[in-house]
């Protein structure tokens, strides 16, 4: 297929590498990130959607995929298919599928979990909103890109899923380390913790797969001084998307709320970020009980 891809940042450029590598004929244009050598440089966003069959995006937020959009939509194909994989907002990613509707392209949305590594090893989870029938003539594409892809509904059902889904680790990644804290402060092993907790009904991916305590459970960014992985940045990120989905459908999230507010005083106040998101432990650890 000839693809044209924008964004060739940490997620992108190796994305579209494994496209590349696959057989593809893949053009990329990224307006800062250098474009790797496997990958056509196209001089323009326009450029790289001329003539392309499919264009994905791996942009940094809901805005700048509305305002690319809004760029290539005249120039794309009628009949070929815009994929959106960056995280956005649930209205942008609806407010896109209109503009694709009105032009005669197809439109998904399919956001990711599984980081720079699994973008790097084809490992990726994709998350995926629009027309079934154009999911399914696509599944090649996100084979090559990920280990499985899941169809949620019509178009912005992918970052619905996405968001909901991260709601519930930040939740849990931040209730993980308060018990961790609590456990320290009452003298029980941090292996005994884990050794309980993580075979037990409070057992979560935040305890099991990702333990947030250095030497305990898994290999994970705790024990690599808490290099992302997963910053703390995109985790704040991901919350305040859950919160304005949230506000538009009125749908009462307290936790997600209140995780919001401590990743936000954690990344903005707390040098949390640059780290990964579970070095929230160490700093909910020197927190005084108010
Ligand atoms: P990044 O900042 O490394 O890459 C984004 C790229 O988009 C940059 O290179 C930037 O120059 C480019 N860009 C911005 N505006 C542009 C424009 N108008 N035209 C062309 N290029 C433009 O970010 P990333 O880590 O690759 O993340 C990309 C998306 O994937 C985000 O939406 C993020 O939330 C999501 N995501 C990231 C991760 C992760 O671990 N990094 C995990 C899951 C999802």
């Amino acid at each position: 297929m000839k693809i044209g891809f924008i964004g060739l940042g940490n997620m992108g450029a190796p994305m579209a590498k494994n496209l590349a590598k696959a057989g593809h004929d893949v053009v990329g244009f990224d307006n800062i990130a250098t474009i790797p050598k496997e990958i056509t440089p196209g001089a323009s966003s326009k450029s790289v959607a001329n003539n392309a069959d499919v264009v994905i995006f791996m942009l940094p937020n809901g805005e700048i995929s509305r305002l690319v959009a809004i760029d290539i939509m005249s120039i794309m194909k009628k009949g070929s298919v815009l994929i959106d994989c960056s995280t956005i907002d649930v209205a942008s990613a609806k407010k896109i599928n209109e503009l694709a509707n009105e032009s005669s392209i197809n439109f998904l949305d399919a956001p990711v979990s599984g980081g720079v590594v699994g973008a790097n090893s084809g490992s990726l989870t994709f998350m995926v909103g629009g027309k079934k029938d154009i999911y399914d003539r696509l599944i090649p594409l996100f084979d090559i890109m990920g280990q499985k892809s899941v169809f949620c509904g019509t178009a912005g059902s992918g970052q619905s899923a996405k968001i909901c889904n991260n709601m519930i680790l930040g939740v849990t990644m931040i209730a993980t380390c308060e018990a961790f804290a609590l456990a320290d402060n009452l003298g029980l092993d941090r292996q005994a913790m884990y050794d309980v907790v993580s075979t037990s009904s409070g057992s979560s991916w935040s305890m099991n797969t990702y333990c947030p305590a250095e030497g305990i459970g898994p290999k994970s960014p705790s024990d690599n001084s808490y290099l992302p992985g997963f910053s703390a940045d995109l985790m704040l990120k991901d919350l305040r998307l859950s919160q304005q989905a949230a506000n538009e459908a009125g749908t009462s999230t307290p936790l997600g709320e209140v995780a919001t507010k401590i990743y936000q005083t954690f990344v903005e106040n707390g040098d949390g970020s640059g780290l990964d998101f579970s070095a929230i432990l160490p700093w909910i650890k020197t927190s005084q009980r108010s």
